[in-house]
């Protein structure tokens, strides 16, 4: 029988953490840096208590929940889309503007899904070197040409965990073309108490040539019910809502994330919590010759290069009890790192003891 032709990507599927280890029933999952602490209790309240219509299609505008995204961050319901998981909007922003040959700016290690829905629409993916690890707006101008249509930053990165400053940020929106779309994935924003740093939605707010991207899937622990939002200028929100899928976002996830934006004692508790033990953890590990990046979001990146182990090592035997870490080499191919998203205390304790047990001696 025959299969009709379709069109051929040159692409590597997406590899997510991993949060299976065969003939394990329990593990600890420290591969996909979602939220230490689950979902805000106020969130879970209206999902096991309200009497949501499933039956019925949601607000395919996501109303309530744009308004309440206004509210507050203070900015304009107007200029707000939501989608099923940021993701979504990442892959409406290349639908958006990108044609087959235009090229698209990626630093070389960034959040994998830029480049997957860039070459879907045809871009030209050019990656821009990063140095130790840390974007560069040198690197990035450099790629620039008259075709460049998009660059992308995550700030904080994933899965490096460094950070344009604020400074740095400014300086390359400052030098792109201004025909370019900047767009900064704001992802991990929450957690980042660094002075020296400042959002993309705190910069850019007003700026028609920036494009914001924020997710309920991180500190906000809403990762399985797919809900996101990017903030533009009017003009592109426009058109964005003119090739949205119609319902692209869920009720129970438009509820549970109007909850969680109220729930500021939880958001504070997390990043409290985070800061604790991604401290102690860095300090942990450095006794074992593992470093790693500054503190900055839910994750540490860490580096294996001074250790006497291998990061493929330590990962094997972590996995055998039911630890699981992201291996960096998966999409990304950086070797010898790992990825470790800063767990619950009961996740943490058994972490650094089970480190304790493999790397004795
Ligand atoms: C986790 C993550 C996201 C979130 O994706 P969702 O589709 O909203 O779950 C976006 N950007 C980066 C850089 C991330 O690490």
């Amino acid at each position: 029988m025959t299969t009709p032709n379709f069109k051929k990507f040159n692409i590597e599927a997406y590899k997510p953490g991993k949060s299976k280890v065969r003939k394990l029933k329990k593990v600890i999952k420290l591969s996909a840096n979602e939220s230490a602490l689950g979902i805000s209790p106020k969130a879970k309240k209206i999902i096991s208590y309200k009497n949501i219509n499933i039956d019925k299609y949601p607000d395919g505008k996501s109303e309530n929940l744009r308004k309440a995204i206004s509210k507050s961050y203070k900015c304009n319901p107007e200029k707000i889309i939501c989608g099923a998981g940021s993701d979504e909007v990442i892959q409406m922003i290349c639908q958006l503007f990108i044609k087959p040959k235009d090229e698209v700016v990626l630093p070389e290690y960034s959040f994998l899904m830029y480049r997957i829905y860039s070459k879907i629409v045809g871009a030209k993916v050019l990656f821009a070197k990063e140095i130790n690890f840390r974007v560069s707006v040198k690197e990035i101008l450099k790629k620039v040409t008259k075709k460049t249509k998009i660059v992308f930053i995550a700030n904080p990165n994933n899965p490096t965990g460094t950070y344009l400053t604020k400074k740095e940020v400014l300086e390359l929106r400052k030098k792109l073309n201004r025909n370019i779309l900047l767009v900064i994935d704001d992802a991990y924003t929450e957690y980042m108490k660094n002075k020296d740093y400042a959002s993309g939605l705190d910069l850019f707010k007003n700026k028609n040539n920036v494009f914001i991207l924020r997710t309920f899937s991180k500190i906000f622990g809403l990762a399985s019910l797919r809900v996101g939002w990017g903030y533009g200028s009017k003009k592109i929100i426009d058109a964005l809502n003119k090739i949205k899928p119609p319902f692209n976002v869920n009720t129970i996830a438009q509820l549970a994330a109007i909850e969680s934006l109220k729930d500021k004692t939880f958001i504070d508790k997390s990043v409290r919590h985070n800061l604790l033990y991604a401290r102690n953890i860095k300090n942990f590990l450095e006794k074992y010759d593992i470093y790693s990046n500054t503190v900055s979001a839910n994750f540490l990146f860490l580096n294996f290069e001074k250790c006497k182990y291998s990061a493929k090592f330590l990962y094997e035997k972590l996995k055998k009890k039911g630890i699981l870490l992201r291996l960096t080499e998966d999409g990304y191919h950086i070797k010898n790192k790992l990825r470790l998203t800063i767990g619950s205390r009961r996740e943490n304790l058994k972490f650094m003891s089970t480190i304790k047990q493999i790397l004795r001696k």
